[in-house]
């Protein structure tokens, strides 16, 4: 699971991209991430999984991670293949959802590429050309279904709903924000169109404003325009982020205390993506090592035993499962047995999040 960062130049995409590959997780130990410059591996914050490694001391934590792409370069008239338009978003085209990146700070020594800061008008250039890349693939799909539906006319519902997107899309609106019903949600999501990707939007403040961001306006006319397609904000201070994600763990904790705040941008950023793609963590914990565990919401037991081990998934037997409050509130594992709480599931348990697993299974 990858998420893009785009936005415009010099509104701070580089300097977001150093500050998590700066906090970058040990990539070695997630065999599945790229291995590429412009792809960043980063830990997904986990209270829970710090205090089970405070609790069990294993030799290893190990975190879950997802993956942000730097995609830089993206510029007015990319959809028409100006500058590198094309393999940029192809670029975008590979990742699963969106960061844009949005520049809510004034200084006369970063140049604007339009001359003046203007979080509106900024996200309408990048929602152009994404939408308007999208219109080409909708066009394309539109003349298929239209073929189909000589030989088989089920394909004119296909026919209209693409047209009636397109027509859409040409006013300037995004895929994401067009209303119809499941079922043709569906059909829609079959195309892979950028502007249907689920998107988050990065404010890029300066420390001051990032101190205040509530009162700064910038940030406000981000906030508009995300409400309206039901996306989130997040503040960030890219600068920032960057030297707070060179400091380690206490040194970080000291640091944002002095600032007055409780967690920096990027994590809250890196957090919000992980529920963005719809993933969940469980957790394993001993003291060997504590571990999170990445899985879809709505995954049963015995695949997420298969994220361990194709072995776990294929011998399965059963789940044993505690809630990692009810750990915490009891006080250690057997505390949490002895009420109860450790449950036994079977291959129909649908998991949680944060819950504390030990597999049974067959080798
Ligand atoms: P990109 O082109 O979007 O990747 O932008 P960069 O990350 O290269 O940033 C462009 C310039 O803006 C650099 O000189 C950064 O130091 C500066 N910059 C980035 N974030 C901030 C910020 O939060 N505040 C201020 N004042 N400058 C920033």
């Amino acid at each position: 699971m990858k998420l893009g960062i785009v936005g415009l130049p010099n509104v701070g995409k580089s300097t977001l991209f150093n500050a998590i590959t700066n906090a970058g997780a040990e990539s070695a130990n997630y065999p599945f991430c790229t291995i590429d410059p412009n792809v960043g591996v980063v830990a997904v914050p986990d209270a829970r999984l710090d205090w089970l490694s405070d609790f069990y001391k294993p030799k290893k934590t190990t975190p879950a991670v997802i993956e942000f792409v730097d995609i830089a370069g993206l510029v007015k008239g990319a959809s028409r293949g100006e500058g590198l338009g094309n393999k940029f978003l192809a670029n975008i085209r590979e990742t699963n959802a969106i960061v844009h990146v949005v520049r809510c700070f004034d200084d006369e020594n970063v140049i604007h590429v339009e001359g003046s800061t203007d979080p509106v008008r900024d996200i309408g250039i990048i929602d152009i050309e994404l939408i308007m890349a999208d219109v080409e693939m909708v066009e394309r799909r539109i003349d298929k279904a239209q073929k189909a539906a000589k030989s088989d006319k089920k394909f004119l519902h296909e026919v209209e709903l693409f047209t009636a997107l397109r027509d859409w899309m040409n006013d300037g609106n995004s895929a994401r924000s067009f209303q119809c019903d499941e079922e043709d949600r569906a059909i829609i999501a079959t195309s892979e169109l950028l502007s249907l990707k689920p998107i988050i939007y990065a404010a890029n403040l300066d420390e001051d404003g990032f101190a205040d961001y509530q009162n700064v306006s910038y940030y406000k006319q981000v906030e508009e325009i995300a409400a309206k397609e039901g996306a989130q904000v997040i503040p960030v201070c890219a600068k920032l982020e960057a030297e707070i994600a060179e400091l380690d763990g206490e040194e970080k904790a000291m640091f944002l205390e002095d600032m007055g705040i409780q967690e920096s941008g990027l994590d809250r950023l890196i957090k919000a993506s992980y529920t963005l793609l719809g993933l969940i963590s469980f957790l394993t914990a001993g003291e060997d090592e504590c571990r999170a565990w990445t899985i879809t919401n709505g995954t049963k037991a015995p695949q997420a035993a298969g994220k361990i081990h194709t072995d776990f998934e294929r011998g399965f037997i059963r789940a044993e499962v505690v809630a990692f409050e009810d750990l915490k509130a009891n006080g250690s594992m057997n505390a949490a047995k002895e009420k109860g709480l450790v449950r036994s599931e079977g291959k129909e348990y649908v998991m949680h999040d944060g819950d504390i697993v030990l597999f049974r299974f067959n080798v």
